[in-house]
Formats: C-alpha cells, sequence, structure tokens
C-alpha cells in the first residue's frame, strides 16, 4: 500500500512560479510512489475578504492549472476543499476538542491579524483547526509542510491526541511532516527579503504561471539586484541576484556554479534577459495546456466532481467514524 500524502494551496491571489518551484513542481515528482491528493482550498480562502466572482473564476483557473501543470488526475485525487462538505462537519467536531490557548499560541494568526488588522474574523483564529480537519480525513501519513505550516501540523497532532484521549484510539493517523527533496524558496523580485508569495499586492513581486511573457520579461528586467557587476551566488550580499540564479538553476536543471561560470565577465542585464527567456520557454507548454482546458469549462467541471467523489469516498468513511465514537446517531 502507497503512503497517503495530502496538499492544497489556499485560493488566494495568483499561483506564482514560487509555488511552482516550491510546491506544485514536487507534487508532481511525489505522483508515481505515493497516494496523493492535492486540493484547492477554497474555504481557507474565505478568512479573507473574497469578491465572489473572482474567487469562482480563481478555484477554477487554479483547478485547471494543477492539471496544465502536470498533475495527473488519474494518478492522483483533485478535488475542490468545499466540494466535499466532510472538511467542514469534521472541522467543527474538532473546534470543540481544541483549547483556546493553543489557537493563541499560533504565529500565523498574530501576523495575519496584523496583516488584516480590519477583518480579524474567528475563521482567521480558527483556520488551523480546518486544516487539521483537511488532513485528519483522509489518514493520511505524510504532509509536505513549508516552515509556516509546521505549527499548524504540530496542533494538528495535539487534536488526534485530545481526540484520543476522550474517545480512544483507531479514529485517526498521525500525520508526520514530508521532508522532501529540498524545494527551492523563491524570494520576492522586489525585495529578495521576503518570500515570494501569490497574495502579495505588487504584483512586481512575483512572476504567475498564467503571465503573459511579456509581462515576464518586464517583471524580471525589474527585478531588485545590487550595485555590483560580477555575476556571483551570495544570499547575504547579493539576495536579489542569488534569487534569480535558484531560479535559473531549478528550471535549467543546472547547477548556480555552473551557471556562475558561463556568465562569467558578463553583466546583470545578460543574466537578466535570458532567465526571462527561460521562465517563457517552460511556462509556454503549461500555458498552452492551460488556455485549452480554459475553454472547456464542462470537462473541468467533470474532473472536479470525479475528484470529489473520489475524496469524499475516503472522507465520508472517516467522518461516520468520528460521530459513531462522539455518540452522534447514524443518519
Ligand atoms: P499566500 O500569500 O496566499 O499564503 P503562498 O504563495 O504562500 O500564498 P500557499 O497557498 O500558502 O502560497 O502555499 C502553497 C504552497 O506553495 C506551499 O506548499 C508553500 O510551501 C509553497 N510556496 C509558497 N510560496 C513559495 C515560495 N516563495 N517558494 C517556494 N515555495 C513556496
Ligand atoms: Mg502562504
Amino acid at each position: 500500500m502507497k503512503k497517503i500524502i495530502l496538499s492544497g494551496s489556499t485560493a488566494t491571489g495568483d499561483l506564482t512560479i514560487g509555488n511552482y518551484i516550491g510546491a506544485i513542481n514536487n507534487w508532481k515528482s511525489l505522483q508515481e510512489e505515493f497516494d496523493c491528493l492535492y486540493f484547492v482550498a477554497d474555504l481557507h480562502a474565505l478568512t479573507v475578504k473574497q469578491d465572489p466572482e473572482q474567487l469562482r473564476k480563481r478555484c477554477l483557473s487554479f483547478f485547471a492549472q494543477y492539471l496544465a501543470l502536470g498533475l495527473d488526475p488519474d494518478k492522483n485525487t483533485l478535488f475542490l476543499q468545499s466540494h466535499v462538505p466532510e472538511h467542514t462537519e469534521l472541522s467543527w467536531v474538532l473546534t470543540c476538542l481544541t483549547p483556546m490557548g493553543n489557537l493563541n499560541r499560533m504565529t500565523q494568526f498574530k501576523d495575519k491579524s496584523q496583516q488584516h488588522s480590519k477583518n480579524i474574523n474567528a475563521g482567521l483564529f480558527t483556520y488551523p483547526v480546518l486544516m487539521a480537519a483537511d488532513i485528519l480525513l483522509y489518514q493520511a501519513d505524510l504532509i509536505p509542510v513549508g516552515e509556516d505550516q509546521k505549527q499548524h501540523l504540530e496542533l494538528c497532532r495535539d487534536i488526534v491526541v485530545y481526540f484520543e484521549n476522550h474517545y480512544g484510539e483507531g479514529v485517526f493517523k498521525m500525520p508526520e511532516p514530508y521532508i522532501g527533496e529540498q524545494g527551492a524558496r523563491i524570494m520576492s523580485l522586489q525585495d529578495a527579503s521576503k518570500k515570494m508569495s501569490k497574495s502579495d499586492e505588487n504584483e512586481k513581486n512575483f512572476v504567475s504561471i498564467i503571465d503573459p511573457p511579456k509581462k515576464i520579461q518586464k517583471k524580471i528586467k525589474s527585478a531588485v539586484t545590487d550595485s555590483g557587476e560580477v555575476i556571483s551566488y551570495d544570499p547575504e550580499n547579493k539576495a536579489g541576484l542569488s534569487n534569480l540564479l535558484t531560479i535559473y538553476s531549478v528550471l535549467s536543471k543546472r547547477t548556480v556554479n555552473q551557471i556562475v561560470n558561463d556568465y562569467e565577465g558578463k553583466m546583470y542585464g545578460h543574466l537578466k534577459v535570458d532567465l526571462a527567456e527561460l521562465v517563457c520557454e517552460t511556462l509556454k507548454p503549461v500555458q498552452e495546456k492551460y488556455e485549452d482546458l480554459m475553454k472547456n469549462e464542462d470537462h473541468l467541471q467533470a474532473l472536479m466532481k470525479k475528484g470529489a467523489n473520489k475524496a469524499r469516498e475516503r472522507a465520508s468513511a472517516t467522518l461516520k467514524n468520528v460521530y459513531d465514537r462522539i455518540g452522534l446517531l447514524p443518519r
């Protein structure tokens, strides 16, 4: 039996080459070895105010991008979180088991409530419990987590312990963090001290998967570097340039050293022009496939439905066990 892996991306902003390099590209390589579930976290997106029409479009677009980036709907279970109602149902049960104190400790809540100080809603606070439900519904063995999600996975493990203390063992699997091949962390193009983030308000900070080539060229050309002239990899003193070298290295599958050697005696501008071309070339087939997929919404919806049905088979079995264990009558 293959081990079960689950991961997702919140439906906010535009998927970036950071998401591609740090997450989706790795998801693709896991699809042979593991039993993978990948979802578009549309419910998580609601912790921030959303325009309904935009949210609808974005969810469809993210799903199509998962496919265009090479996630195979036959090998994986690909779905939208809201299409599997068990997520919200389990989330409520777990919310009632989670002490406020544990949620108060979440650093991401502190960060995000500063970021969205005008909309500090209860969902922002209980979001890690919904994430625990996402994970526990599928008896997932492994969860690929970035630094920013480690604390939430710990909370999920605590919740399993609370549940078992009350209701006994055997309902949930204790998930482990998955530390795969070190996925590169891609930094913002205008400020390399922070990570590239898809919900960044300044779109010059990221390259989106579906940006047209002209836009990609412009964004990379205007990426902030330094006033030096020698191309070398030095994340501390040349953070912007080093970030470009990292992107170059991952996409060209060559080492940073090889690239630095190639650019000996050349200027930053040369590197930027070539990198922009490489990014455009890499994304070209993805964008073509994406355009095709977006032309046929019925097909996309059929795939979503198929994925949700596959997901629900597992999720409903777990939820049934939970309801039974906690004393809710069968329906
Ligand atoms: P947001 O700003 O909305 O949080 P995000 O870009 O951080 O957007 P997430 O939905 O939080 O995206 O994360 C999706 C996946 O992409 C996660 O696995 C995360 O680790 C990965 N990821 C996000 N940003 C980067 C980045 N700059 N470099 C590498 N991986 C990234
Ligand atoms: Mg994030």
